[in-house]
């Protein structure tokens, strides 16, 4: 018998993470509203092109990871790998750069990887990205905000964020000369990875995995030495920024990124508790891809955060969330279900903020109640014949030591009222 299955790499969230992922989600927009940021949507399919020139041709991404295909018109299109090319696109077709802007976006994104833990083929990111303002009080306010929704979710405590600048595009370039020289003098010592890129990316080698190559790399040329005065300037302000508001960061002059359109401040957070797959946010500066994209020349810098990573992290943590409905209700008959229908319906509009679910299916009162307890409620809301005869209620709790009550409608509207100001305090 044949079973469909998921496509590799891509994964199905079930029901009983999703209350975590929209923790997650929800704490992400309340920090991003909180700083004055707002939402930009893009769609998941764009030109190859697109990403091909911002990215870089010669990036794993545009090498070897994008879902690329030829559309009925034999157009090249790609489900996007990322969103900060879409974002600039967006940004430059519409004209929203005329003044600073702040923006964020959430969703799916799409690179044929190796799946392993923290790794999917479809996998989703929040990105935000900013456009206007040139100095490092930007990057600073990226960084702040990252510090108060890792807070919020509790998890900044497993945090470290690693900072460097790469400098300017000038800069890079007699570095990379340096390096190139440097590596090739030592070329049969590479790693077969590095040996590839040192003609075609060789900065990337300063992350290479392969310990024999990082050897290599403790006398090699640093960057420092060859950044400009500005770039110099506009990390050292940064860093004062961070100083100052306690934010403590390490630098690491290898940190240099996968994508090609970075420039001065780059950045990564990273955890120990997740393996090989330690970073959950990686950003930076990328002040030329505005003009590139040919708008007029705005400064940008931005971050994008994988979202499996931070779930995987609040988990490890033992951080979760769930949804627990406040009352369970229950019914003797299918004249007790209408009238219990009924009062549900009542119930949701008139106390919004409380999470009311009816038992479906009918059965006795006993596997009624199994029911109500697997659901997590607080209470269950009994309408059994009694109730029908009198016009009360019957109220049960599930968890809490509380007593049972049988209310009239009047005192049941007074405990709702209540249950749903505990609740939204909660
Ligand atoms: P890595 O070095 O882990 O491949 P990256 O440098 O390719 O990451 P970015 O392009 O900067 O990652 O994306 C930002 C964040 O998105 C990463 O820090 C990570 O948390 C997440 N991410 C990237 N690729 C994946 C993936 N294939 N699966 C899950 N999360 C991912
Ligand atoms: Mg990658």
């Amino acid at each position: 018998m044949s079973q469909y299955r998921a496509i590799r790499g891509m994964v199905d969230v079930l029901p009983d993470e999703t209350p975590l992922w929209q923790m997650l989600e929800q704490t992400a927009r309340d920090v991003l509203a909180a700083h004055g940021y707002a939402e930009i949507r893009t769609p998941i399919v764009e030109n190859t092109e697109l990403f091909a020139r911002s990215i870089g041709e010669v990036t794993d991404i545009v090498e070897k990871e994008m879902y690329s295909f030829p559309d009925r018109n034999d157009d090249s299109l790609s489900l996007r790998p990322e969103g900060t090319a879409s974002t600039v696109r967006a940004a430059v077709q519409h004209n929203l750069i005329q003044s600073p802007q702040r923006v964020w976006y959430m969703g799916p994104m799409f690179r044929y990887e190796r799946p392993q833990k923290g790794r999917q083929r479809q996998f989703h990111q929040l990105g935000v990205e900013t456009f206007g303002v040139a100095g490092p009080e930007q990057d600073a306010e990226l960084l702040l905000m990252c510090r108060q929704w890792w807070t919020r979710l509790g998890i900044n405590d497993e945090l470290t964020l690693e900072l460097n600048t790469i400098g300017s595009p000038e800069a890079r370039a007699s570095y990379k000369a340096a390096l190139t020289e440097y590596l090739r003098e030592r070329f049969d010592a590479l790693d077969e990875d590095s040996q590839r890129r040192l003609d075609t990316n060789p900065l990337r080698i300063l992350d290479s995995k392969s310990a024999s190559t990082q050897a290599i790399l403790d006398d090699a040329p640093s960057m420092t030495d060859h950044l400009d005065e500005e770039s110099k300037a506009h990390h050292e302000r940064l860093c004062q920024l961070l100083d100052m508001a306690g934010l403590s960061y390490s630098i690491n002059t290898r940190l240099v990124r996968g994508l090609d359109y970075y420039n001065k401040t780059v950045f990564e957070w990273t955890t120990e508790k997740l393996g090989a797959q330690a970073t959950v946010c990686g950003g930076g500066r990328y002040d030329m891809m505005v003009s590139q994209f040919g708008g007029r020349a705005t400064p940008a810098s931005g971050f994008a955060a994988g979202l499996e990573r931070l779930v995987l992290l609040m988990q490890t943590l033992n951080l979760d969330a769930t949804f627990d409905p406040d009352l369970y209700i229950v019914s003797s008959d299918e004249n007790a279900f209408g009238q219990a229908m009924l009062e549900a319906d009542r119930i949701r509009a008139e106390f919004p903020g409380l999470g009311v679910v009816q038992h479906l299916g009918g059965g006795s009162f006993k596997s009624q109640f199994k029911r109500a307890d697997k659901s997590g409620a607080a209470w269950a809301m009994v309408f059994g014949e009694e109730e029908m005869v009198s016009g009360k209620v019957t109220l049960k709790p599930l968890r809490a030591n509380e007593q049972q009550m049988t209310l009239s409608r009047e005192e049941l509207d007074t405990f709702l009222g209540q249950l749903e100001r505990l609740t939204n305090e909660y």
